[in-house]
């Protein structure tokens, strides 16, 4: 809620007042009006503005709005009660935890400046859109790791103390750590993730013993801290895009794991690191909406920060971004980001990390060539429709020479298709619309290999040796968050199949977990209302009738058709009432119940999209490139390609590599490692949707915090015990109240902690 300083006359003196109003009004069962009462005509007075809480008829079904004032008298003991509240940094301790007052201790600690807050072990983040100063000094770190008053992350919540406690649990516990951090897009994912990243460097590492500095303007740069922190602007420059909801929106997941060495029982340092990479949104480099751009690095590129001899064997010395059509779409320049000094640091980070200068140049040049190629149109040659490069202008020459292709043989490739049968190849000619798919597709795929190589060198570049990396890690979850648009394809399923996975990870570690926990101990509870989301992932995932492999399955077959999938899985799921298809929804669109709320989806072009498969002779067009970096990439693909073939099943079109069917493999063995690993979760709220400090909306947040299962997570603690000191601390903190403790109790060594707990307990 913002407001100006008039419409704040009303409640200058009781602030609070009208945040708990508004946080209540937040509450479905009550709705917030805002009165303006002017004055007369001939008075000075500023006009008065006063909000009233109403309740809705029926908030669920009617939603045109006839509401009925509610007491002011029946919300009274809510607001007094919040109003004699103390602020919890763990809610947990909050006296009551209905939806208002979490949202009112959480968001009071923000206006504070405290973004953190914690619900027991959980760490909850809203995002400030400021820098908060002091928040992150490394002067906090060594307080972290030296006090241990500090390190309490219900008694001071913190980014560091949770990285802390992860370090501990390696050190001490040897057992693998797991930090996942989730919210939607720009609730602070990515910041959060280089804040643990940065704790680790600054507190644990030591400088690489087989690794030899490489340039002298950058000192440290053969210590692996340098070079983890070095690691995340080269993937934000490749991965990450200005969209609508974050200036720098990562377009892909990833899972970090931070490799550690073991120095003595005490102490563990840093050796390196490995991350792996889902889903990068390759789409984006085609066509992406007015307001976003495409991946940060072409805007590097073109910022002038590059030298001149380079711009010039580019082709890029008199070009600007609105010069090429993949940059057209939307904005070329974001506030806040500087992209000359961006191309700075980019650059830098490659040398830390050890890239060959050679290595950089066919990267860069790689890249001109992909946006030369988004330049070329094609015109009609023949009155029968056949297409060709249009050679008018010297985009196609750039583009030829600058991918290593002769022009001839890339406009052929480009504008025709390819078949072999038995041993001869037909050619037959493609339409514009098709031409442009072929030249499309071909940039994606270069892109799509140019990221793969990059994230293979950042690995490589931290990489330990081979007997490392069977010890326990430390591994950071950065992954998108749920997405419903108006329009969701099959991306979005993606996206959402994994926040299911996810989910479910989280309510077994969390509510589940806390359930058994409460029965052993017999303590009584009420069970979570929390909804178990397997029957969702089995819709999904399903080996036979799930609906990312029955997509596989008709890419597979042949004459297999977007059409034929969904008649497929409405036919296998008519009675699974997570599942919708057919009137009202449209021919190609299904809806799935989903955790977080319904979510329509479109499925043309979903096969063609799972296959993700570039042309054979596009393929091998570029396996024979002259640029040898790009020869090399696709050499490999190739290979591994024809490896695949030789494995097809008789009657299958395709020995496929599908996209789903990765994705699958991959999120399961995700899901292995978090389930072996003792997690740490960090939920990411978005205090609002125009990217501003000091401004929240409430019912964004409510949204937020309902379906992270975060409410439902404060609820389950707090029906227990929350409060759960170890046997030994309890001792510690309270042996001075009783008399003679040594001599009552026992030596302090001499009796185990549990018996001594129990007898300090019956003497207090
Ligand atoms: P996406 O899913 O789109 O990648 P995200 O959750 O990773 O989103 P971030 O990129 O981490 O979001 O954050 C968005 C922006 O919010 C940042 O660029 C930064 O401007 C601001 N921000 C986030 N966290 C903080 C913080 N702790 N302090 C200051 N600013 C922050
Ligand atoms: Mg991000």
């Amino acid at each position: 809620i913002r407001m100006n300083a008039e419409e704040t006359s009303y409640f200058v003196k009781h602030p609070d007042l009208l945040f708990h109003a508004a946080i209540l009004s937040r509450n479905p069962a009550m709705d917030l009006k805002r009165e303006m009462i002017m004055p007369n005509s001939n008075s000075d007075d500023i006009p008065e503005v006063r909000y009233k809480l109403y309740r809705p008829h029926d908030h669920k079904f009617n939603k045109t709005q006839k509401y009925q004032t509610c007491s002011i008298s029946e919300l009274g003991p809510r607001i007094s009660s919040i109003e004699s509240m103390a602020i919890q940094a763990d809610m947990v301790k909050c006296p009551d935890i209905t939806e208002p007052f979490i949202m009112w201790n959480m968001l009071m600690r923000f206006l504070n400046d405290e973004i953190y807050t914690s619900i027991g072990d959980i760490l909850i983040c809203v995002n400030p859109f400021k820098n908060i100063k002091g928040l992150y000094d490394n002067e906090r770190i060594i307080a972290v790791k030296e006090q241990p008053d500090l390190q309490d992350l219900s008694e001071s919540p913190h980014v560091y103390n949770m990285a802390n406690a992860a370090i501990n649990g390696l050190t001490y516990k040897n057992k693998t750590q797991s930090i996942i951090i989730s919210g939607e897009s720009g609730a602070g994912k990515t910041e959060q993730t280089k804040k643990c990243l940065h704790f680790y460097s600054h507190s644990s590492s030591v400088p690489l013993p087989y690794s030899k500095p490489r340039s002298a303007t950058i000192p440290d740069s053969d210590s692996i801290s340098s070079r983890i922190l070095s690691a995340n602007p080269i993937l934000e420059a490749f991965g990450n895009a200005k969209t609508v909801r974050n200036n720098n929106s990562s377009r892909f997941g990833k899972w970090m794991k931070i490799r550690f060495r073991r120095v003595s029982s005490e102490e563990i340092v840093m050796v390196g690191c490995h991350t792996d990479h889902y889903l990068l949104e390759k789409a984006r480099l085609v066509s992406h909406s007015a307001n976003e751009r495409t991946f940060h690095i072409f805007y590097q590129l073109l910022s002038g920060g590059l030298e001149t001899d380079l711009l010039n064997k580019f082709q890029l010395d008199d070009k600007s971004a609105n010069y090429f059509y993949y940059l057209s779409f939307g904005d070329s320049e974001v506030d806040n980001i500087d992209d000359e000094a961006e191309l700075n640091t980019t650059l830098a980070a490659f040398e830390t990390l050890g890239f060959e200068p050679e290595e950089i140049e066919a990267l860069l040049a790689s890249l001109a060539g992909v946006l030369f190629l988004g330049n070329v149109d094609f015109v009609e040659t023949d009155s029968d429709g056949t297409m060709a490069m249009d050679s008018s202008t010297p985009d196609l020459n750039s583009c030829a020479s600058l991918l290593g292709v002769n022009p001839d043989r890339l406009d052929r490739a480009v504008t025709t298709k390819e078949r072999t049968v038995r041993t001869e190849t037909i050619i037959s000619p493609l339409s514009k619309e098709q031409s442009t798919s072929f030249r499309d597709a071909l940039a994606k795929a270069i892109y799509g290999a140019i990221f793969d190589w990059v994230m293979m060198k950042v690995n490589e570049s931290m990489k330990v040796p081979v007997k490392n990396t069977m010890v326990p890690f430390i591994g950071i979850l950065d992954i998108f968050g749920f997405e419903i648009f108006e329009e969701n394809c099959f991306e979005q399923l993606c996206i959402n199949y994994c926040n299911e996975k996810l989910q479910k990870h989280f309510v077994e570690q969390i509510i589940k977990k806390e359930e058994a926990m409460y029965k052993e101990e017999q303590v009584t509870y009420t069970s979570s209302e929390i909804v178990d989301n397997s029957d969702v992932l089995e819709l999904i995932e399903d080996r036979r009738i799930g609906i990312l492999p029955m997509l596989d399955e008709e890419c597979k077959v042949n004459k297999g058709s977007d059409k034929g999938f969904l008649s497929k899985v409405t036919k296998a799921h008519k009675n699974n009432n997570r599942f919708k298809a057919g009137a009202p929804f449209k021919e190609a669109e299904f809806m799935i119940d989903h955790y977080a709320g319904r979510v329509k989806y479109e499925t043309t072009g979903w096969m063609e999209r799972n296959k993700d498969e570039l042309p054979a002779h596009l393929e091998a067009m570029m396996a024979k490139s002259q640029n040898s970096f790009l020869k090399g990439l696709f050499a490999v693909k190739l290979e591994a390609k024809e490896k695949l073939e030789k494995t097809k099943l008789p009657g299958h079109k395709h020995a496929l590599v599908s996209e789903s069917g990765e994705f699958i493999k991959q999120l399961n063995s995700l899901a292995d490692a978090l389930e072996s690993s003792q997690p740490h979760f960090i939920r990411c709220i978005k205090p609002n949707s125009h990217k501003e400090a000091s401004l929240i909306e409430p019912e964004l947040v409510v949204e937020q915090l309902r379906y992270s299962g975060v409410l439902e997570a404060v609820k389950i603690r707090k029906q227990g015990y929350p409060f759960r000191p170890k046997h030994n601390d309890f001792i510690q903190r309270y042996w001075s109240l009783v008399p003679n403790f040594e001599k009552t109790v026992g030596d302090f060594n001499s009796v185990d902690d549990d018996e001594r707990c129990i007898t300090l307990v019956t003497l207090l």
